[in-house]
């Protein structure tokens, strides 16, 4: 475990009072459904089906719990009004009118749309953690297929969903 903290840089987002999101070059053992306990999603694939369906990237992060690199995503600039899918199985998670747009390089949202995302412990985040003022980080997974969005993080004194771009598809209105 050790090892695995030393090969973790981290780098200070001056930018993000409370947490700093730094992808982890280590491998990540976190995973959604890891947290399910036996309660079974309404949309299962198995590993062989969520390989096709996502590409290599997209699966590290929707379902091994991985973080995108910042600014990889065009979501987490200013986007068309629409609304944001679930990369997984297409429920509509966000809306664009909740999107807060910050240069901290992943997508913001003040909050999702009702019984559309799930939230857990997430006790082993992709990325060092060391600079949060919270205990542990809570992870976002959509609440249809368990696939890991993102967290809920506290930025600028704002609760916010802090999303990967990778595990959502835009749908313009
Ligand atoms: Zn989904």
């Amino acid at each position: 475990m050790s090892n695995l903290i030393k090969r973790r840089t981290f780098l200070k987002a001056s930018a993000i009072s409370a947490v700093a999101l730094v992808p982890a070059s280590g491998p990540s053992l976190a995973t959604a459904s890891s947290a399910s306990g036996g309660f079974t999603y309404e949309v299962t694939r198995t590993r062989a089906e969520w390989r096709a369906l996502l590409s290599r990237s997209e699966f590290r992060i929707l379902r091994r719990g991985g973080t995108e690199n910042p600014n990889s995503s065009q979501y987490s600039r200013r986007m068309p009004r629409g609304t944001y899918k679930c990369k997984g199985c297409g429920l509509t998670l966000y809306e664009s009118s909740w999107k807060v747009v910050l240069d901290l390089g992943w997508v913001f949202f003040k909050h999702s749309r009702p019984n559309a995302v799930l939230t857990s412990i997430d006790d082993n985040p992709s990325y060092d953690t060391s600079a949060m003022s919270q205990d542990a980080m809570i992870e976002a997974h959509c609440r249809r297929c368990g696939s890991h969005l993102g967290h809920i993080v506290n930025v600028r004194d704002q609760l916010l969903h802090c999303i990967n771009g990778a595990s959502l598809r835009f749908a313009q209105a």
